[in-house]
Formats: C-alpha cells, sequence, structure tokens
C-alpha cells in the first residue's frame, strides 16, 4: 500500500525526471507543473484508498502496491503528461459516421490541389496585396475575381471570413438603420446560433416578416416595400424541409417586386453549388450561376460546404454593391488569409477545368458509385473474419445543404451479439484512440459507413478494429 510517506519531494522527481529525458524540449517550469499535477494525483490516490471521497483528478493509474520506490513509475507518469502537451489538440479523425459535410468534423476536405497551392504560399511570402506589374500596393480582393466571374456570371465578387460573415457584412452595408424585407418562413436558423432575426437586429437593420411560416407571395413582398426599405432578402432553408402546403415566392418573382421599386435582392444560399446535385439522383440544390441569372443583386455561399473548399465566405453579385461591401470598415475585420485565397482559387479552377468530381472530395464521395463502395467494404469486412459484416446503409449530406435527402451507401456492421464489450464502448475507445475513428450506432449494430472514408484511411481503419476485437 502506497502512503503519503512514500511520495517524493517535488525537487526530488523533478531531478529524476530530468535525469531520465535529459535534455528537455519543456522549460524548467513545465516540468516543475507535470510533476505537481502527478503528485496532486497520487495524493488523490491514497486518500481514495484511505477511504475518503476523491476529489476526482486523474492519473497515477499505474500506482502499483508495495513498490520499494515510486520514482521510476513517478517519471514515467510525469512523462507521459509531457508527452500529452506535444499532441496537437485539432488532430485528423476517421470520419465513418455517412454525413459528408460535416461541421463538427471540418466540414469540407480538401483537394490535393488546394492542398498544394496553400502550402505554395502559406511558407514564404507572396503577392497577397502587390501588385507585381506597377511594384504597388495591390488588392487581397483581385486575386478570384475572375474566376468566379467566370463561374458564376457575377460582375463581381468578395471573399471573407465564412459565409455567416458575409451575410453580416452585407447587411450592415447596405441595410443599417434601415427595413429587410424577409418572408416567415425564412426567418430561421441555420445552426451554431446564427439565426436570421438575430443577425438582422446585430446589423442594426429591422426585420420586416412577411407572409406566414408556409405561403409566402410575390404580392407580400410587393405590399411591405416602403422608402426605409434597403433589402429583400431571401434564406436558402438549408437545414429543414416544410411540406404539404408551401408556397415560396421564386427568386425570379422576388427579383421583379424588387427591381420594380429599385430595391436589391439578397440572395443566402448557404451551401449553394456550382454543380448540379440531380445527376446523383438528389433533390436540387440552388446553384450560384441559377441565382445570378434570376437576377439576385447578390448571392452569398460558403467556401467549405458544397463548393467543397476552404472555410469562406464568397459574395458574388453587382459591382456597386461589392463596392460598397468592400469598403465597409467591417470588411478589413472579415478578410481571409493567403493560404484561403491559394486553396480557394485551386478549388475554383478545378470547377472551371471539369475536374471538379474526379478531384474534390466532397464531390468524390457524393459521385462514388454504390458498387465500388460495395467491393471496398467487402475487401474489408473480411479482414474481420464472421466479426463484421457488410451491410446497406444511408449516407448524407450535412452541412446544411439537401435535409431529408439521402445517398444509398454500404457499411462496415459489427453486431452487439458479436462484440466483446458493449458497442458504446467500443465506439467511445474508437473515438478517443489515435487516430480518432467517428462511427454510428443504428439497430444494434456499430456501423461504419465507407462513402465518408477516404480510401487512403482503409488500412488504418481496419487496424483499429482488429485491435479492439483482439486486445492483446
Ligand atoms: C451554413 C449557412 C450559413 C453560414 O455559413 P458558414 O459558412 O457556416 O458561416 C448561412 N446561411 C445559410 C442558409 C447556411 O446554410
Amino acid at each position: 500500500m502506497t502512503t503519503y510517506r512514500d511520495i517524493p519531494s517535488v525537487d526530488r522527481l523533478v531531478q529524476a525526471v530530468q535525469q531520465q529525458i535529459g535534455d528537455t524540449s519543456f522549460p524548467h517550469t513545465i516540468i516543475v507543473q507535470a510533476v505537481r499535477a502527478e503528485l496532486d494525483a497520487v495524493r488523490a490516490k491514497i486518500k481514495e484508498q484511505n477511504g475518503a471521497p476523491s476529489n476526482g483528478k486523474d492519473g497515477a493509474q499505474a500506482l502499483c502496491e508495495s513498490s520499494p520506490s515510486l520514482i521510476p513509475q513517478l517519471v514515467a507518469a510525469v512523462q507521459t503528461r509531457l508527452d500529452k502537451l506535444t499532441l496537437p489538440s485539432l488532430q485528423p479523425v476517421v470520419n465513418a459516421t455517412g454525413v459528408i459535410i460535416q461541421t463538427n468534423l471540418g466540414r469540407a476536405p480538401l483537394s490535393v490541389a488546394a492542398l498544394a497551392a496553400m502550402h505554395m504560399v502559406g511558407g514564404g511570402y507572396s503577392n497577397l496585396e502587390y501588385d507585381l506589374d506597377q511594384g504597388e500596393r495591390g488588392s487581397r480582393n483581385s486575386h478570384l475575381n475572375t474566376l468566379l466571374q467566370q463561374l458564376t456570371g457575377a460582375a463581381a465578387a468578395l471573399v471573407v471570413n465564412n459565409n455567416a460573415a458575409a451575410v453580416y457584412l452585407a447587411l450592415i452595408a447596405l441595410a443599417a438603420g434601415r427595413e429587410v424585407i424577409v418572408s416567415r418562413g425564412q426567418a430561421v436558423e441555420i445552426g451554431g446560433g446564427f439565426r436570421i432575426p438575430d443577425v438582422l437586429r446585430q446589423s442594426g437593420a429591422s426585420l420586416v416578416e412577411v407572409g406566414t411560416t408556409n405561403r409566402t407571395y410575390a404580392r407580400d413582398y410587393a405590399a411591405a416595400i416602403n422608402e426605409r426599405t434597403a433589402l429583400l432578402l431571401r434564406v436558402h432553408t438549408s437545414n429543414f424541409r416544410l411540406m404539404g402546403f408551401v408556397h415560396e415566392t421564386s427568386l425570379a418573382d422576388m427579383v421583379a417586386v424588387g427591381h420594380a421599386q429599385n430595391v436589391p435582392v439578397l440572395d443566402d444560399l448557404g451551401s449553394g453549388t456550382l454543380l448540379s446535385t440531380q445527376v446523383y439522383g438528389l433533390a436540387p440544390e440552388p446553384t450560384v450561376q441559377e441565382s445570378i441569372a434570376a437576377g439576385a443583386d447578390l448571392v452569398t455561399f460558403s467556401g467549405d460546404k458544397l463548393l467543397g473548399g476552404p472555410q469562406a465566405g464568397i459574395i458574388v453579385g453587382r459591382a456597386d454593391l461589392i463596392d460598397q461591401l468592400k469598403r465597409h470598415p467591417l470588411a478589413r475585420a472579415l478578410r481571409v488569409d493567403k493560404t484561403t485565397i491559394a486553396g480557394l482559387h485551386a478549388t475554383l479552377l478545378a470547377y472551371l477545368q471539369g475536374r471538379a468530381t474526379a478531384e474534390i472530395p466532397v464531390w468524390r464521395m457524393i459521385a462514388a458509385p454504390l458498387e465500388q463502395l460495395r467491393i471496398r467494404a467487402q475487401a474489408l469486412a473480411a479482414r474481420f473474419g464472421s466479426a463484421a459484416s457488410v451491410v446497406p446503409c444511408q449516407s448524407a449530406i450535412g452541412g446544411g445543404s439537401l435535409p431529408g435527402e439521402t445517398l444509398s451507401s454500404v457499411a462496415i456492421a459489427l453486431s452487439a451479439g458479436k462484440a466483446i464489450q458493449p458497442l458504446d464502448n467500443l465506439a467511445r475507445a474508437l473515438r478517443v484512440g489515435s487516430p480518432p475513428i467517428v462511427a454510428r450506432i443504428a439497430d444494434d449494430c456499430l456501423l461504419f459507413d465507407l462513402r465518408t472514408v477516404l480510401p487512403e484511411q482503409d488500412d488504418i481503419l481496419v487496424e483499429r478494429i482488429s485491435a479492439m476485437l483482439h486486445p492483446s
């Protein structure tokens, strides 16, 4: 039994740690902190053994009874604490959930070309705000204009930190102190606390709701327009679907009403897409080109939803309005970094050159043929013998696009009956190991949907599951 008398002093343990790990990359104060934390944990453990309630501190599990000296164990435990400091908090995860654009898991994985472009400008200087031809100050807003014009048909473009920022900037620059007309059915919460009514209030604009939750007509907008009206706002209801007795005013009709009275129309697409989703048997997600063609004065969409690029908010539309946004002081606070511009450029170029479905991971996953997923799943499942089976499942697009729409997929399934421990425990063990694997439990099975697992992660997926099934 370990007692308080076995516990070495802080100094003694620090010395032992330093002897053991030699010339450490950690400053003395950090080692002392780790030593103190470990000694606290040991004391708590002793207290618990003595019958007093534990204070819940972790660590000191390795403490073995009747050891002549605790020092070697404590040194190892302190070393583990120090090792943990070197691990990044943000780490790659295997997404076996089947949700392609998973906001909690970082949304869109980037294409090889986007990563290469970010790598190329990230490590050195660049002409971010420098006009190389003239040898004078340039604009960071210049780099993506041409591509965005060509891809969307819009006259001008501006890229900011994310789409929430894009909507906010547009509202504050164009509608502060004035009125914005929104259909009652579109005064929605997008997620993460982003509520259209709140964003409008924050921007200093006042919300004028028209129509009803399920039906809003062009005449409702027309009747609400007055001299204080700054904008008509359409919000794509991206994360839910109304069914039944529903009427949304089309964007073209909103444009007709707005333009008749000189009021611009802002279309927040949320995800938006440059490619048709119908090709893959999905419902149509509105494309940016369609919104521009329908006459929207400004269109906002995310860089890291269906576009499949880095986190960004993209605003395209009328040049005079884009200029107003660029000149607003907030634009500076919402601007993007050089690596974002580089990654977005490479992503957009893939669309322009018709390489998007072959190269952009989000589209590769959407386009992956069921048969190909099945062959992959069968090959992987075979490596587990009878412990795993291949079952049909449904993948979701996620990320505030195509609510309720799914793609047929296949999953590797571990059933509760065959697993050696409860599925919850198994799922947790897979999440906390390295690399973390996030799967889902359905119908008494732990499911690994292969559509969202990057093929280069197949081996590690199998290795980690095997280690769980056959602990050595
Ligand atoms: C996702 C979404 C947003 C926010 O976009 P972020 O890129 O996450 O900031 C805004 N509006 C709609 C309709 C959305 O779907």
